[in-house]
C-alpha cells in the first residue's frame, strides 16, 4: 500500500493486477431493474475467483461491508445509496457447458438464467420452461430460489459452489441446500459462482408449448412495460397476494412516482420518477391495508440495500 491510498480496499483496488473493473460512486439506479438507487461506494465487477476472493477478504479485513448482487431484478436500493461494495460477477462467471453423460448444465453465476432457458430449449432439453421472462442472473435465481407456484430452480440443483471469507470456495450438493417459497439457505456472506443444473432430453414441440403457455400468461399479467421488481411480497400460506391486494382496492395506489399496478397488485411500478423512499411508503401503506382488512401481516419478496 502506498501513502496515496486511505485504505487497503482503495489499494485493491487500484491495483494493476486487480482483475476487475472498479466504478467509485456509481448510482445504483444504472444497475436496478426499478432504475432507482443512489451510488454505491464501491461498484466492482470481478472477472475471476482470485479476484473475487481477494476484494471479500479485503473488504472483511477493513469492515466495508460488501454485498453480491446479479441484474437488481429483485433489489430497492436506498436513495442515499450503499455506503460499501457492491460486487457482480463478470467474464469468469459467465460461462455455460452442457454434460452430455450427466444431463447437467455447468453454469456461472454470473450467467443470465433467460440464457440458460434458451440453451436448453435449444439444445431440446426440459427443465427450465418455467422461468422463461425471469429476469436477473442464475446466481439471483439461485439465492432467491427464483420460479412459478410450482416449479423453482432449487429443485433443478445438482450442486452450488460458493465462495466466503470464512469458509473458502466449497461445493454442496443440491439437496444439502435449504430451499424454501423464495428462499434458500445461502449465509449472508456466501458468494454463489457456479452451479450444476439439471435437465432431461424432451420433445422439442413439448418444451416450446410449455414456454409458450408460460410467456403468455406473464404477458397477460404483469405490467413489463414499466420498470419493477417483479412480486414485491410473498404469498401468504394458502393465499394470493395480488388477489388480497386487489380486493383490498389497493390497485392504482401511488405514493411519488410509485405505484400499485393496475395489471397485477403484487407490483409496485415506477412511473417514472419514483424515489426508493416512494416505493418504501407504498409497501408500507400496502401492509398496513392488508393487515387492516385481513389481519394478515404481508412479508416482502424484493430486497433491500442501503437502507438503515
Ligand atoms: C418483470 C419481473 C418479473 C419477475 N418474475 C419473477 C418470477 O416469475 N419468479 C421469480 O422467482 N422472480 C421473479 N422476479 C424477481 C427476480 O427476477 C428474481 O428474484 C431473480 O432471480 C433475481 O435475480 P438477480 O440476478 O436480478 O438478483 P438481484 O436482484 O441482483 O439480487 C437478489 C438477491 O440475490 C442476491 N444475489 C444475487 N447474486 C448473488 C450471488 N452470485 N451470490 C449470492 N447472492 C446473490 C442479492 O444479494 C440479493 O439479495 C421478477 C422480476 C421482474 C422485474
Amino acid at each position: 500500500m502506498t501513502a496515496r491510498h486511505t485504505s487497503a480496499l482503495e489499494a485493491l483496488l487500484v491495483d494493476d493486477g486487480f482483475d476487475g473493473d472498479v466504478y467509485p460512486a456509481e448510482p445504483m439506479a444504472r444497475h436496478t431493474m426499478y432504475r432507482i438507487g443512489g451510488p454505491a461506494r464501491f461498484y466492482v465487477q470481478v472477472h475471476s475467483v482470485g479476484a473475487l476472493k481477494r476484494l471479500i477478504a479485503v473488504c472483511d479485513a477493513s469492515a466495508v461491508p460488501w454485498e453480491a448482487i446479479g441484474r437488481g431484478s429483485n433489489l430497492l436500493v436506498a436513495d442515499e445509496g450503499y455506503s460499501g461494495v457492491v460486487i457482480t460477477l463478470g467474464r469468469d462467471f459467465r460461462t455455460c457447458r452442457y454434460d452430455e453423460d450427466t444431463h447437467c448444465f455447468c453454469v456461472g453465476a454470473g450467467v443470465p438464467l433467460s440464457s440458460v432457458v434458451q440453451e436448453a430449449f435449444r439444445r431440446s432439453l426440459a427443465g427450465f420452461e418455467f422461468a422463461v421472462g425471469t429476469p436477473g442472473t442464475v446466481g439471483g435465481a439461485l439465492r432467491m430460489n427464483a420460479g412459478s407456484r410450482e416449479e423453482w430452480i432449487g429443485s433443478r440443483v445438482v450442486s452450488v459452489t460458493t465462495l466466503s471469507p470464512e469458509t473458502g470456495l466449497v461445493r454442496r450438493d443440491g439437496d444439502k441446500i435449504g430451499w424454501g417459497y423464495r428462499t434458500s439457505s445461502f449465509r449472508p456472506d456466501e458468494v454463489i459462482v457456479e452451479c450444476e443444473l439439471s435437465v432431461e432430453p424432451a420433445d422439442p414441440f413439448f418444451i416450446r408449448g410449455k414456454m409458450e403457455a408460460s410467456h403468455a400468461r406473464r404477458k397477460k399479467s404483469q405490467p413489463l412495460s414499466l420498470p419493477s421488481c417483479g412480486s414485491v411480497f410473498r404469498n401468504p400460506e394458502g393465499a394470493s397476494v395480488g388477489a388480497l391486494i386487489e380486493e383490498a382496492g389497493l390497485k392504482g395506489l401511488a405514493v411519488g412516482g410509485a405505484q400499485v399496478s393496475d395489471v397485477h397488485a403484487n407490483f409496485i411500478v415506477n412511473t417514472g420518477d419514483a424515489t426508493a423512499r416512494d416505493v418504501l411508503e407504498l409497501i408500507n401503506l400496502v401492509k398496513t391495508k392488508v393487515y387492516e382488512t385481513y389481519g394478515i401481516e404481508l412479508q416482502p419478496e424484493v430486497r433491500f440495500l442501503g437502507f438503515a
